[in-house]
């Protein structure tokens, strides 16, 4: 072995520049906590969260994914809705991130520019009725005409849909033709044939709407294309590399206010005349929230490294989304057993929490997903 000067160890801290880009962000995200309107993209652009990750001849900061990750989760932690977050996380990695790696040189400058600065929203249009886990067998089709292709289908649970003014969506040329017959489109909202619906009522992520989006006959050009007829899943699992880690950084931030919220609580409310902190099983829970959100971040800064160093990330992208996303859920579940009856009056906040953590076990692909998707990497 050799001594110990000459070993490379191992460096948990952030650097000063990284730690001024989490100070700053945290500290300008109370200004953005209101999610009303959609002034408050021009609020998420103020603080580089819409385009953090789209290099700077574009309009964006030109972060790697680890800064991109502080970022997010800086202004979780700092109380910035979660659900604006979650709108600015699903149209920069789902959307813009294809676009800056797989368009072409004309799209990217026609399109980055006002996605990068709140002008331009944009929805990921993957999942349909029938096609939500298993994506393999897309309905949504696209026809080679003239000059482009004809996409007729539906697409459901589209984040963003209701506002957006581009959609990155995903449709088969060959229905029987499985993983590699469908093909990523960037599509106008204004195009011919593409109506979006109304806001689904949904009850987590509010300052998020969604919607369906439904192809009819609906014209796309050839330089919509993103990457190559075929590689549409190749689009997909990139940016969703992307999405299953920086996008989770806002359930970091969320859960390191959480936490913050319980401790004080539990310092000041008193029961069996002790501090409700004194109280063995309460401080155990607490130690187990730290212990889910330590473990996490560790996981999702190593998948964020990974993406940075340009290697294989999937093992740890998965590893990071499943372990950050199921620690939000029981994080938020601890939290209202802490805080008791008051967890379920809207003003103490811990409701909204566990309304906008569990469904983060679910998008993005599930956790049964992700353990497939480790279980794949440990190959078996
Ligand atoms: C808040 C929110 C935002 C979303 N935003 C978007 C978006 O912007 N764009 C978009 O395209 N989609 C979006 N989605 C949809 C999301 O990606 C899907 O809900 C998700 O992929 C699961 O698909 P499903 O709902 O059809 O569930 P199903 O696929 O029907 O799964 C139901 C259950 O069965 C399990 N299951 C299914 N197949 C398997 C299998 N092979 N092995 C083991 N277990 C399995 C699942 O884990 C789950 O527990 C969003 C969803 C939510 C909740």
């Amino acid at each position: 072995m050799p001594p110990l000067r000459e070993r490379r160890l191992m460096d948990f801290s952030l650097s000063a520049e990284q730690q001024e880009i989490h100070a700053r962000v945290r500290a300008a995200a109370q200004e953005i906590s209101d999610p009303r309107g959609m002034r408050q993209w021009k609020e998420l652009a103020r603080l580089g969260l819409p385009g953090a990750a789209v290099p700077k001849e574009y309009g964006g900061s030109g972060l790697g994914a680890l800064d991109t990750a502080l970022l997010y989760e800086g202004a979780s932690d700092g109380g910035a809705d979660t659900g604006l977050l979650f709108a600015a996380a699903a149209h920069l990695f789902a959307c813009a991130r294809p676009i800056v790696e797989f368009a072409s040189a004309r799209t990217r400058e026609a399109l980055l520019p006002a996605l990068c600065s709140g002008d331009l929203i944009a929805g990921n249009a993957m999942t349909e009725p029938d096609a939500g886990s298993d994506i393999s067998r897309l309905a949504t089709t696209a026809t080679r005409v003239d000059g482009g292709y004809l996409l007729d289908g539906v697409k459901s649970f589209v984040s963003n849909g209701p506002s957006a003014g581009l959609y990155v969506t995903y449709a088969t040329t060959d229905p029987d033709g499985g993983y590699f017959a469908a093909t990523a489109f960037a599509v106008d909202r204004d195009s011919p044939g593409l109506v979006a619906g109304e806001p689904l009522d949904k009850s987590a992520l509010t300052a998020c709407q969604a919607s369906e989006v439904r192809f009819t006959r609906c014209f796309v050009p050839d330089d919509r294309v993103l990457g190559s007829p075929g590689q549409g899943h190749l689009v997909f699992q990139t940016s969703m590399r992307w999405e299953r880690s920086c996008l989770f950084a806002l359930y970091l931030g969320q859960q390191e206010r959480l936490i913050r919220h319980c401790v004080r609580h539990a310092r000041q409310r008193r029961q069996s005349g002790k501090r409700l902190a004194d109280l063995p099983p309460v401080a155990d829970r607490l130690a187990d929230m730290k212990l889910r959100l330590e473990s996490g971040r560790l996981l999702l800064y190593r998948a964020c490294a990974e993406i940075d160093a340009g290697g294989d990330p999937g093992l740890w992208v998965a590893l990071a989304k499943l372990a950050v996303s199921e620690a939000a859920v029981a994080t938020a579940l601890d939290a209202s057993r802490i805080f008791g009856g008051r967890a379920f009056l809207t003003e103490y906040g811990i409701e909204e929490h566990l309304r906008d953590a569990v469904p983060a076990t679910t998008f993005s692909g599930t956790s049964d997903i992700q353990r497939q998707l480790i279980a794949r990497e440990m190959g078996l």
